[in-house]
């Protein structure tokens, strides 16, 4: 696979690690050998997966001119938050879009990542109603910028466009390169499946290197359907952009809904369940709203006895501990 026709940054420092958790696959009855890989280490302030989905969309506004980044997110997101924290880097400005999608939910004065916009010198934020139409209001934002003299370049939710999901793309291929280093055979992938970038990045990257290796999300907010069909438009477009030429099989892409509870960003007992393990067996923190989720359908999927007896399963773990301090009343 190769991505040097395409604008890049450099905010990677080689490959984050992959480690097994004993503690946890003990705990979950010993039938399965569990793993994780820790894009929660990537660089950035305090890391997660958007890092390796902007090395290329930063650099796409770059190549383009740009001077400031608009992107948008909910009230505690880790992509604004590190869309920040490049732009900080790169001496650009940024200006959020936030969606208020639980009612009530921002607070100006909030901790996790609402406190960090501030502290990583976003420029402006506006906060629009759940449900708002987040292009058009990035485009309003954009229109302002560029009456001011700006050269303004948006960045989409999530950066989850054909460009960013090239970032995950790439994590196909450092993984299956540690685990042939390391004679590590895995059987099966979990990762979360959000504004779907992460998700459509890492089965482009297996069907495009022939790997073999199952990926499944864990949906942190829509029905099955409706995630498996964005999750495959974009990995068909990011396989085009690639020049795959067997194209995407519908059947690689397998969304798991059964974990998102109540609605995005709403905690679930089987996500502080999953959290309280992971911190208490193998010292890692996840989030409330992503990755604590996906690690609860992982955790029930082993339960359920999904994968069989001694398969390796691999964890992403795609980062957001900040957000666990704007949730502190839920995990007391
Ligand atoms: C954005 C995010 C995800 C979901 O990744 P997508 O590419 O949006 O599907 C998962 N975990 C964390 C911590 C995130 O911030």
């Amino acid at each position: 696979m190769n991505f040097t026709s395409f604008p890049r940054r450099n905010y990677l420092q080689g490959a984050t690690p992959v480690e097994p958790m004993p503690n946890l696959s003990e705990a979950l009855g010993g039938d399965i050998n569990l793993f994780v890989k820790r894009d929660d280490l990537l660089p950035g302030a305090a890391g997660g997966n958007k890092t390796r989905k902007l090395e290329f969309c930063i650099a796409d506004a770059l190549v383009k001119g740009a001077d400031t980044l608009i992107t948008c997110g909910a009230v505690q997101s880790n992509h604004c938050r590190l869309t920040a924290s490049w732009a900080a880097k790169e001496g650009m400005e940024c200006h959020l879009i936030l969606e208020e999608r639980v009612k009530g939910s921002y607070k100006a004065d909030g901790s996790g990542n609402n406190f960090l916009f501030e502290l990583l010198g976003v420029k402006s934020h506006r906060v629009v109603e759940g449900g708002s139409d987040m292009v058009a209001e990035m485009n309003k934002t954009a229109e302002e910028l560029k009456a001011q003299g700006k050269k303004p370049y948006i960045i989409p939710g999530g950066a989850s466009n054909a460009i960013g999901a090239l970032g995950y793309v790439n994590c196909a291929v450092e993984l299956i390169q540690q685990l042939n280093d390391a004679r590590l055979k895995v059987d099966h992938i979990v990762v979360p499946s959000g504004s779907a970038g992460t998700h459509a990045g890492m089965v482009t990257g297996m069907v495009g290197m022939n790997a073999g290796i199952p990926v499944s999300g864990v949906n942190v907010s829509r029905p099955k359907d409706l995630q498996e069909e964005i999750v495959y438009k974009l990995a068909e477009e990011t396989a085009e952009s690639l020049k795959i030429k067997s194209g995407i099989p519908r059947e690689e892409i397998v969304c798991y809904d059964d974990y998102v509870g109540p609605g995005y960003s709403i905690p679930t007992d089987s996500m502080i369940e999953a959290v309280k393990l992971f911190a208490s067996k193998e010292g890692i923190l996840l989030d409330p709203v992503y990755s604590g989720k996906a690690a609860a359908g992982l955790v029930d999927l082993v339960r359920k006895s999904v994968f069989p007896k001694g398969a390796n399963v691999l964890f992403l773990h795609t980062g957001g501990s900040p957000a666990l301090y704007a949730y502190l009343d839920t995990f007391r």
